[in-house]
């Protein structure tokens, strides 16, 4: 597998656990009616009009940076028992596709952006004797404490009755094997890589701002679910129907949109099938809207 993303001794992988028509456009977001022409334009990797469903991917990021190894959001997972029948028992080549790249031994770091079903799946597998264990047995697992709350909360306990306990299997497993840390935000986790709050889809959302760590040169946003779909580029007040804080999750949203616009840096959107380097640039009018491809404002060498 080739980086979608290589400058100096820092590389990006994209690890795709999915890419479906997943979620009808009115489940995924209210207030679609007057957007149906702008759906209807929509190309097939995001929307797929035979049967009205909005195209999600699954995608977890592994930052390399010399020695150190970064895994971004760790996907559904394999084998768990979930409410949505198609995360239920899943059963995809994600872990051998990250071990194509790295030994799951040399991860150093483990980031959920948040604490959602979707994004802490990989962070345990079962062993032997049945159990679930940490995938990356040498990692350190980080989360904060705002979304650890969050999790522990009466609102999650509705959550987890709706989607399975994936508190369970993903997150306690973690705790309970010593491998986790609580760490305040921002949080650096090595020179150039930065966890930032960026709250909404949950409280304790963060993204993580990529840099060159010597000339400190913005190189990307990992920008967890902060945006769900390219629709909400220019129409960056669509929320999710997932979101903790609607809100807030706006804010958050049009803040990250012009980071990207302003620095001319792209996006990893981890549920955007169609672009593995999303970038972002503003109209005439001051929206924002998916700069073209052949538009050169890649900041770094990408193969
Ligand atoms: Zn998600």
């Amino acid at each position: 597998m080739q980086p979608i993303l290589r400058q100096g001794d820092t590389e990006i992988y994209r690890i795709e656990e999915y890419r479906i028509p997943m979620l009808p456009v009115t489940e995924m977001f209210l207030d679609t009616d007057r957007l149906r022409p702008q759906i209807a334009e929509l190309g097939p990797l995001d929307y797929d009009p035979s049967s009205d469903q909005l195209v999600m991917s699954s995608s977890s990021y592994l930052v390399r940076r010399g020695q150190t190894v970064i895994l971004f959001d760790t996907g559904v997972g394999n084998d768990k028992p979930r409410a949505r029948s198609i995360w239920n028992q899943l059963s995809t080549t994600w872990l051998d596709e990250l071990s194509a790249i790295v030994d799951p031994a040399d991860v150093d770091f483990v980031v959920s952006t948040h604490l959602h079903c979707d994004h802490v799946g990989w962070n345990t597998v079962m062993n032997e004797e049945g159990e679930w264990v940490p995938t990356f047995p040498n990692a350190r697992y980080l989360f904060n404490e705002l979304d650890r709350e969050f999790i522990t909360s009466d609102a999650a306990t509705v959550m987890l009755e709706r989607n399975g306990d994936f508190r369970a299997d993903s997150i306690t497993p973690v705790f309970d094997a010593g491998v986790a840390d609580i760490v305040p935000l921002p949080y650096e986790i090595c020179p150039g890589v930065e966890l930032v709050h960026a709250p909404g889809d949950t409280p304790g959302h963060m993204i993580a701002r990529i840099s060159d760590p010597e000339s400190s040169t913005p190189l990307a946003l990992i920008t967890g679910d902060a945006l769900h779909h390219v629709l909400q580029v220019p129409f960056p007040w669509l929320t999710s129907s997932f979101c903790s804080l609607r809100q807030v999750a706006e804010d958050t949203r049009r803040s990250v949109l012009a980071e990207c616009a302003d620095t001319g840096i792209p996006m990893l959107a981890g549920h955007v099938a169609s672009h593995d380097l999303l970038y972002i640039e503003r109209t005439p009018d001051g929206q924002f809207r998916v700069a073209a491809p052949d538009i050169p404002i890649q900041p770094g060498e990408t193969p």
